[in-house]
């Protein structure tokens, strides 16, 4: 089959597209998915670059995917053949102390899709039947890129926002880099939630449509100094919650946004990974500063759900040819999107 691929770490120049061999045989939980489009997402670039795990070269890049059932195995009882899934990137052991409590992103063995794992850059994948979730029938249909959209980000912000930070109706949440798909499901799921929110971006074009798509409040993180924004939109309290996938260029403007007794919950470090803390601040503040990665299967079902019953429906930024993926992870480095880039690989 065709792959997108890496046979070394290093720039987005060693991405190749490039024939393998088909993934292996199904074990009874297995089902072999036909690739129908893959949405491209940081941790694509994190991989091209090099991760401190093994590598097994030619490795196949690619997380989020969706696409048609072409095979099950023998235990498969949920999806049969035919069936337009989406597929769930974070597959656990679902065997470990983690997994049977139903914390499956804890697991001892998480495994990602295109990390540790052949991903969606492809004609097809591999995954465990709990890893694939039936896309729902809407009025109006969600398209192949839509699909393939849904799960990363979704997933992550939903954990978030929800399992984590547990916001509540009222409180006001401030969300960074509003480019991003994580960031545009966090504002989404903030809405829902009956949230007030508050975004930033460097781009005035980005902020204008977050607008439209629900954002009570932007600011310009490059002409506007964010924190003291916030402390004025909230009678000088700060924000209740903070979401944080940036790192090291936003750490300190973020605790100066928060409140006092707020919640910081980070997924993310796309500026850099090392950031500092006065104690004395965490303490007499009382926040909470939360890391959050993935989402479990409970949590999965549920944005599934939401999505069958219209809501989350994911931001697509750009539908790109198969053959054109290379430039799609480059407009990702870029940070020149707004939503998801998506790779169409079948019609
Ligand atoms: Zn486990």
């Amino acid at each position: 089959m065709r792959a997108w691929v890496i046979r070394g770490t290093g720039g987005l120049e060693r991405v190749e597209l490039a024939r393998v061999p088909d993934p292996a045989p199904l074990r009874p939980d297995d089902v072999r998915v036909a690739l129908r489009a893959a949405a491209l997402n940081h941790l694509d670039l994190y991989v091209v670059r090099g991760l401190p795990h093994e590598y097994h070269f030619p490795h196949i890049l690619g997380g989020d995917g969706a696409g048609v059932v072409a095979d099950v195995g023998s235990a498969v009882r949920s999806v049969k053949p035919g069936d337009r899934v989406m597929i769930n990137p974070g597959i656990p052991d679902y065997t470990c102390e983690y997994c049977r409590a139903g914390e499956h992103p804890l697991c001892v063995n998480y495994q990602l899709l295109g990390e540790h794992l052949p991903g969606t850059l492809a004609e097809s994948v591999v995954v465990p039947e709990a890893n694939v979730a039936v896309i729902p029938t809407l009025p109006n249909p969600l398209s192949w890129a839509e699909a393939a959209a849904f799960s990363l980000v979704t997933l992550t912000a939903w954990r978030m926002l929800v399992t984590r930070a547990r916001v509540q109706a009222g409180e006001t949440v401030l969300v960074w880099g509003i480019g991003g798909g994580a960031s545009l499901a966090a504002m989404r799921i903030a809405k829902l939630k009956g949230a007030r929110v508050i975004v930033t971006s460097s781009s005035d074009a980005k902020l204008e449509h977050a607008k439209r798509l629900g954002a009570d409040v932007t600011l310009n993180h490059r002409t506007q100094k964010v924190s003291q924004e916030v402390r004025a939109l909230t009678d000088k309290r700060g924000a209740d919650v903070v979401i944080e996938n940036v790192g090291e260029a936003t750490w300190e403007e973020s605790l100066r946004s928060l409140r006092r007794g707020g919640r910081l919950v980070s997924c993310g470090a796309t500026t850099g990974p090392k950031v500092g803390l006065d104690l004395r601040r965490l303490f007499w503040y009382q926040w909470t500063i939360m890391g959050s990665t993935m989402g479990n299967l409970a949590e999965y079902r549920e944005i599934v759900r939401l999505l069958g019953a219209g809501e989350l429906r994911p931001v697509v930024d750009r539908v790109v040819p198969f053959t054109e993926a290379r430039a799609a992870l480059e407009r990702l480095d870029r940070g020149a999107q707004l939503g998801k880039i998506v790779v169409e690989i079948a019609p």
